[in-house]
């Protein structure tokens, strides 16, 4: 569908197309088997300029809208969902952060890394603060004219193979008292005390390293600290805004890999035959391209939706959230009934459709589960403290 594009949105969603059908597909099931990172796919995307594409022209990106990205993000996702959230979190999440609140400083330095080929990690979930962040004990003590952070972080994507991270940290003063959540930056193997200690083994998506990351009394600077505008107290809550953009963004690698299996199912329908016609006469196999296209073309309306909420700012809490619930569950149906099609040579890894299986089934839980964002949309819809936020709750409640 391509209904409200630009003449430069299709231009480039046909740029990207074809990138995508021909060495980024070429070498997805490779970067799935080998579990590598794909590097010879970022300098192609690099080459393309679709690294950094959203960073503002004075510090050397295009400029370009949530909604290019997420064209481009949605193509390539199609061929190969690795490579779709390379372009994610090269144009979104940490980076769109530091490009919002940072200094001037740390605008420059995130920019030219991004643009380089660095895909920045967003450190934020801990073993014991999942889906309840805010409990994170990971902590920032000033001292002197330094901050020293210790703690862990689990699942952090691209833990290893990144080096400019933002890591959430809960800040304390001199004295000890509390002063709120605060993003910190730090590159691996520039800054001592952050450490990569494990490799998470996944369902899918197994092209990009999920990393255990300790920070042993790293030392930073206060100039690494990002300052988001209503100042420490309200950080959490304004960098949490920052990382709309990434909901967003996954909704579109699961969008991406349903249309890919989507496709793969409709010809394949024409081309298989049983009972001396093509499979696609059978009305119970109609009927489930008609529902996959449906849920697709619903999904897609929300995620475009939800990115065209954002120009000049962040996509809007709910619209992100409303994307990302019905896209990530709708997606892992479409894929499933994709797969269904092909029967046992769906099941084999000599097809895309067992791979992509495995890698849309992480979108209902990374950046947010379904449940945690059908809060959001709850709270933002019913305007008050919900039970079973950390806010809501009471023990003594009968
Ligand atoms: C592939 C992958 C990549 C990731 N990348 C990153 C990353 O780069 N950086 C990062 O910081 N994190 C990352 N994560 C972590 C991800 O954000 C968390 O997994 C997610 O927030 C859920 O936390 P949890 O796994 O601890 O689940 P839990 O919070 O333990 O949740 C367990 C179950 O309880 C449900 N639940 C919890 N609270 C509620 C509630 N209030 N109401 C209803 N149901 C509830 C959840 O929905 C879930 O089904 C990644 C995860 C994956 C799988």
């Amino acid at each position: 569908m391509t209904t409200g594009l630009s003449p430069d949105q299709l231009k480039l969603q046909a740029r990207v197309r074809e990138l995508a059908a021909g060495p980024v597909a070429g070498r997805a099931a490779e970067v799935d088997r080998s579990e590598q990172y794909p590097w010879d796919n970022v300098e192609l995307l690099k080459d393309a300029k679709l690294l950094g594409m959203t960073i503002p022209p004075q510090y050397g990106g295009q400029g370009k809208t949530w909604l290019d990205a997420v064209l481009v993000i949605e193509a390539l996702s199609a061929a190969c969902s690795v490579t779709g959230r390379i372009a994610v979190e090269t144009n979104m999440g940490a980076i769109s952060a530091i490009m919002a609140y940072g200094s001037e400083e740390q605008k420059k330095m995130a920019a030219s890394m991004v643009l380089a080929g660095d895909k920045p990690a967003i450190c934020i979930t801990e073993p014991e603060a999942g889906s309840d962040a805010g409990g994170m004990t990971t902590r920032a003590d000033k001292k002197g004219n330094r901050y020293v952070i210790n703690g862990h972080k689990h699942w952090i994507t691209g833990g290893g193979v990144s080096r400019l991270h933002l890591i959430f940290a809960k800040v304390y003063d001199e004295q000890g008292n509390e002063e709120g959540i605060g993003g910190f930056i730090a590159i691996r193997d520039e800054t001592k005390g952050l450490k990569i200690t494990k490799r998470e083994p996944t369902m899918g998506l197994r092209g990009i390293p999920e990393a255990v990351i300790d920070f042993e009394d790293m030392d930073v600077p206060p100039s690494a600290l990002v300052i988001p505008p209503r100042g420490l107290k309200k950080g959490f809550a304004d960098l949490m805004n920052a990382y709309n953009s990434q909901r967003v963004g996954a909704a579109t690698v699961a969008l991406g890999i349903a249309e890919g299996a989507y496709d793969l199912a409709l010809k394949w329908s024409e081309e298989r035959q049983q009972f001396g016609r093509p499979i696609n006469e059978f009305q119970g196999l109609q009927w489930k391209l008609a529902d996959m296209s449906i849920k697709l073309a619903a999904a897609q309306a929300l995620v475009y939706g939800a990115a065209r909420s954002g120009e000049g700012g962040f996509p809007d809490m709910l619209l992100a959230a409303q994307a990302k619930v019905f896209t990530s569950e709708s997606a892992i149906q479409v894929v499933n009934d994709a797969l269904q099609f092909f029967g046992a040579r769906g099941y084999s890894r000599e097809l895309p459709l067992e791979r992509m299986a495995r890698d849309v089934r992480m979108f209902t839980i990374g950046g947010g589960t379904a449940e945690v964002l059908r809060n959001v949309v709850a709270g933002a819809l019913l305007k008050k403290k919900l039970p079973q936020t950390r806010d809501g709750w009471s023990k003594g409640r009968s």
